[in-house]
């Protein structure tokens, strides 16, 4: 399961920024997933406790904000939202979808004491 390297990445990050900001502790952390990503965030928040404990995000709240994947047809340029499995234009069945959005992985916030 990589999404245990994942959340520990996004710990990392969030540890290092709070530290920077000479924070002592973060009580939440807003991560943004894009559909197309790959992760799962249904297993990141299952990591995000075990690679939390003994950090400065011991006890911190993980929100998760999903991004939803969007495409665009390279014929008739229609943009529709797609997932890992959208090959073609809902439109005109072209094939070679351009992805416009949704291969976000990013720490977007965090609240710092
Ligand atoms: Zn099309």
């Amino acid at each position: 399961m990589h999404e245990l390297g994942i959340t520990r990445s996004i710990v990392d990050i969030a540890e290092r920024t709070a530290r920077e900001h000479g924070g002592n502790r973060v009580t939440s952390v807003t991560v943004e997933i894009g559909a197309l990503s790959g992760v799962i965030p249904d297993a990141v928040e299952f990591c995000f406790e075990a690679c939390s404990k003994g950090t400065l995000l011991d006890g911190a709240r993980l929100i998760v904000e999903s991004i939803p994947g969007l495409g665009r047809c390279p014929d008739c340029g229609r943009e529709q939202e797609i997932d890992n499995h959208s090959f073609a234009c809902g439109d005109c069945g072209a094939l070679g979808l351009e992805r416009l959005r949704g291969e976000e992985l990013r720490v977007k916030e965090l609240e710092v004491d």
